[in-house]
């Protein structure tokens, strides 16, 4: 057998174990007791094993050695490209740190669940800092392959961003984020004393809303035979193989904007899993080019189009369907999902405070990854940090320290990438409104086809034959982002609130 079809049958093999894990790993968040905690832990923990010793076993190497000298063409030779840096990294970590990360994770997780809910952080931290100490270990074995390598401003976190946003740094994200942070601070302070704009959505019954979440996923062009909608407390998408993409979203009665938002958000995270190029199974490049961009498919459609007023005229009729004595203009449906004011929680935070709560979870990272701060330090250096770049501390640690599963599962390095989404998602918007004149007419049509058509081939089907930043730059051509971001936070949330950018 030549080395590029038994690399290749490999990484079917990678991929299919790595949907086991899938599986396993939504069966937790959306319906396993929690008695099983502790042989779930025992189950992932077998897996990461198994998928480690197959991904780093000496024979791939010796594969990717004779490609490597190879003229490929340019799938193989991308694959080999992405493959060959997999393998860089897997071997740089032994398998015991492997194997103990994903039992300290599953501890993790469920130290979690019992802290928040007693709202008590003393039994979080220790299981927190078992997490933190191993990451560190990982982010310093790591270091010598990530992008950032020898560079003169190569930064422990580093490592850690690559493993969501291959090509991440902290270089580059610090004043990016710095900016706009400052920025959003300009626009919440200028509409702090403004009225917020009329529109309040009453109690709606949680059946209603969930037959309102399935006919959404429907006309947004989301695969109900290749994919399903399940509830989880946090709401997530995970794709377990071809054909398979799990959607979750949490129905509460007394929040429906919050209902909608997960809905099209995780449906955004879903299209793009569903539109991944199934033509390359098998060369490890029919998936996401990192979680920025997957990010940013769930902003523009939760955002850009979920927030929009032909979004709301579109919803309406769909509304009053379901709850007719429901008499709610799409005018103050468009406000009530527009309201912006700095808040506590992230997941409940308005589109533009939002990025601001990401802003100082990124600070503490760093602090913790330059051992600058540990698991028992966390909740002060939390509110002071909110105070600082939020400007609200939480009287509780449930809507602090402890609101978010992430840390507890160790995904540090994830939430910039919630901003990198949200900033790609700006200008996404912004290229699409400019291609389609009649965009906004088809929206309040219901027919988002051409705006799915449109991510099809400028972002899904390209899965990850390039690293996102050329994906975005590739689809928006020379934009600033951050200026895409503002602008339309301006234009949209700006105008409801009779506030104009000075
Ligand atoms: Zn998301």
């Amino acid at each position: 057998m030549d080395a590029w079809t038994a690399l290749t049958e490999r990484i079917d093999e990678l991929d299919t174990l790595a949907g086991v894990a899938s599986v396993i790993g939504w069966d937790e968040q959306t319906c396993m007791p929690l008695a099983a905690a502790e042989t779930r832990g025992k189950q992932s923990a077998l897996l990461s094993k198994l998928q480690h010793a197959r991904a780093t076993a000496p024979e791939v190497g010796e594969w990717l050695g004779v490609l490597s000298s190879q003229d490929l063409a340019e799938v193989p030779r991308v694959a080999v490209k992405r493959a060959l840096r997999a393998y860089q990294r897997g071997t740089l970590l032994p398998e015991k740190l492997v194997g103990d990360l994903a039992i300290a994770r599953s501890e993790g997780f469920n130290a979690w669940v019992k802290a928040k809910a007693e709202d008590d952080y003393s039994g979080f931290g220790g299981p927190l800092q078992r997490i933190i100490d191993l990451q560190r270990e990982m982010a310093s074995l790591l270091a010598p392959v990530s992008s950032s390598a020898g560079t003169a401003t190569a930064h422990p976190y580093d490592a850690l961003l690559e493993e969501y946003d291959p090509g991440s740094t902290v270089a580059e994200l610090r004043p990016m984020f710095s900016r706009l942070g400052a920025e959003l601070n300009v626009l919440l302070d200028a509409v702090a004393d403004r009225p917020h704009p009329v529109g309040k959505v009453p109690s709606l019954d949680v059946e209603g809303q969930r037959k309102l979440s399935d006919r959404l996923l429907l006309d947004l062009g989301f695969d109900l035979n290749a994919g399903r909608l399940d509830l989880a407390a946090h709401p997530f998408t995970a794709g377990l193989g071809q054909g398979d993409v799990r959607l979750t979203t949490r129905l509460q009665a007394d929040d429906f904007m919050s209902t909608l938002g997960s809905t099209v958000h995780e449906c955004g995270h879903g299209l793009y899993e569903q539109g991944l190029p199934a033509s390359l199974a098998g060369t490890g490049l029919n998936r996401a080019a990192g979680m920025g961009i997957h990010e940013s498919q769930s902003r523009l459609w939760e955002n850009f189009i979920g927030r929009s007023l032909p979004f709301f005229r579109y919803l309406q009729p769909r509304m009053a369907g379901i709850w007719p004595t429901l008499n709610l203009p799409s005018g103050e449906l468009y406000g009530a999902a527009n309201r912006i004011q700095r808040s506590l929680v992230r997941v409940s935070s308005d589109e533009a405070t939002y990025n601001l709560h990401i802003i100082a979870r990124f600070d503490l990272e760093l602090l913790i990854f330059e051992g600058k701060l540990e698991a028992k330090d966390l909740p002060e250096a939390w509110n002071d940090t909110y105070r600082r770049i939020v400007g609200v501390v939480s009287p509780n640690l449930r809507d602090g320290v402890l609101q978010d599963v992430h840390w507890s599962s160790g995904y540090f390095g994830y939430f910039p990438s919630y901003t990198i989404g949200n900033v790609y998602a700006a200008s996404l918007g912004a290229t699409l409104e400019a291609a389609m004149p009649d965009l906004w007419d088809r929206v309040e049509r219901g027919d988002f086809s051409p705006i799915l058509a449109w991510l099809r081939t400028h972002i899904h089907t390209r899965g990850h034959m390039e690293d996102a930043p050329q994906i975005f730059k590739d689809a928006v051509g020379e934009r600033d982002p951050v200026e895409d971001l503002m602008a339309h936070l301006w234009g949209r949330q700006g105008v409801l609130y009779g506030v104009s950018r000075t």
